[in-house]
């Protein structure tokens, strides 16, 4: 990788890790939302370092259109088609083209002024751009932790082919991806995903049903998107971060583990094989993993809070209850199965999730109909992209009878 010194604000010279006059150019896949809005801060914090060649969203036009015009990107995409309707070349700053269309967004993966993708999307949406990406060898920030859980392996080896490379966004991966530097692969007895334990880790387990979308949507550390928000109430984000470690490190389930840590400062730890544990401590922001990633492998100085020890402060740790967040079990089972598992999992939770914002399932339906899909599903351990879309269709559709009882 090419590396040229630069001048940051204060005159530091700083390690520069390419990129053109822009610095380096940016996709910024699902820029509206939550992660997105977090990476345009890093963007803008960065004195040039980066800059924002693709802004890319779903249906929040006028967000998006905000957005291009503060960062002036060379192509803003849409990728509904009815949402960009009517979006007139005068909308857009001089300079920015308009793609629409999901194969349009994909298209632009292979344009070589890209020099990182922030993968964004939420859900299994984001597989196909992400794929794109891959395809084109790019460098990928990756945040939607579904591409990996639903085809961690084909994703994996396809990236090894091409030269893609995958940094994790995902704050325990982050941590995770930090850590394993101080050793070598051999050396890792195992690696400890740490989860805050949602809102309800104090809960009497009794009244879990009766939680409502308003009560899952309040998370004690974290600001995030609403699908992940109430993936942790129910510990499904720690399940699917499972299977996303699993294929991403490249180790067996077996050397997985949980940890509950309700202050989301600890993002996660490795242990090596002589007993040391080595973990990442930050306060939750996920500008943090963000900016690591975009920068990768250099360290430079950036937006994210940062801790204070002249305030006390505590660390907790605990088991994970999994009688009460029976996902957590699902996650360990997925990670250990592989094939179509992350896939099922992964689809019925996103339903699920949908059913239970819509009132149509309760709380404790989530890891329910996510357990029943995973076992009554027709399990490929080789399944190819297209075997794994039929059954993410196959899942929903599922679960979307059982919401419907
Ligand atoms: P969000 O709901 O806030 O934003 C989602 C973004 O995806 C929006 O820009 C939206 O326009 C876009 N989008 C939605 N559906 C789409 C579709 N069908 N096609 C194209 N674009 C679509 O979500 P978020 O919380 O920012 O999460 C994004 C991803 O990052 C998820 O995979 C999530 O698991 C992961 N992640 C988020 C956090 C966090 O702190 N928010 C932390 C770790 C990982
Ligand atoms: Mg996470």
């Amino acid at each position: 990788m090419p590396s040229t010194p630069r001048e940051s604000a204060n005159g530091t010279a700083l390690p520069w890790p390419g990129g053109g006059d822009n610095g380096l150019r940016v996709a910024v896949l699902g820029s509206t939302g939550s992660i997105g809005r977090s990476t345009l801060d890093v963007i803008a914090a960065a004195e040039g370092r980066l800059s924002a060649h693709v802004l890319a969203a779903h249906t929040n036009v006028s967000h998006l259109l905000d957005q291009a015009a503060r960062f002036r990107p060379r192509w803003v995409a849409i990728t509904d088609p009815t949402a960009a309707a009517g979006i007139g070349a005068a909308a857009l700053p001089s300079g920015t083209s308009l793609a629409v269309g999901p194969d349009a967004l994909d298209d632009l993966m292979a344009d070589p002024a890209i020099d990182r993708v922030v993968s964004a999307i939420v859900g299994a949406a984001g597989l196909r751009s992400t794929w794109a990406a891959v395809e084109a060898g790019k460098t990928i920030a990756l945040a939607n932790k579904e591409t990996l859980v639903m085809a961690g392996p084909l994703v994996i080896r396809r990236a090894g082919e091409t030269g893609a490379r995958i940094i994790p966004v995902d704050s325990e991966h982050s941590a995770i991806h930090q850590a394993l530097a101080c050793g070598r692969p051999g050396e890792v007895r195992r690696i400890v995903l740490t989860a805050s334990g949602g809102p309800f880790r104090t809960r009497p387990r009794e009244s879990l049903a009766d939680v409502t979308p308003a009560e899952a949507l309040r998370h004690p550390t974290w600001s995030m998107g609403p699908k992940i928000t109430i993936d942790s109430a129910t510990m499904m984000n720690k399940a699917l971060e499972l299977v996303e470690a699993r294929w991403l490190f490249g180790l067996p389930a077996s050397k997985l583990a949980v940890v509950v840590h309700p202050q989301s400062i600890v993002h996660s730890l490795v242990e090596f094989v002589d007993g040391a544990i080595i973990a990442q401590l930050s306060p939750p922001d996920m500008r943090l993993p963000i900016h690591y990633a975009l920068f990768h492998p250099v360290r430079v100085a950036g937006p994210a809070r940062r801790l204070d020890f002249n305030a006390a402060m505590s660390l907790d740790f605990e088991p994970p209850d999994l009688a009460r967040f029976p996902a957590v079990r699902l996650g360990q089972e997925a990670a250990a199965r592989g094939g179509t598992a992350g896939a099922v999992l992964n689809a019925a939770n996103e339903e699920a999730v949908r059913g239970f914002l819509d009132g149509a399932l309760r709380f404790t339906d989530i890891a329910e109909v996510c357990r029943r899909a995973l076992a009554e599903h027709p399990f490929q351990e080789h399944p190819t992209l297209d075997d794994i879309r039929r059954l993410d269709a196959w899942a929903r559709q599922e679960v979307g009878k059982w919401a419907c009882v």
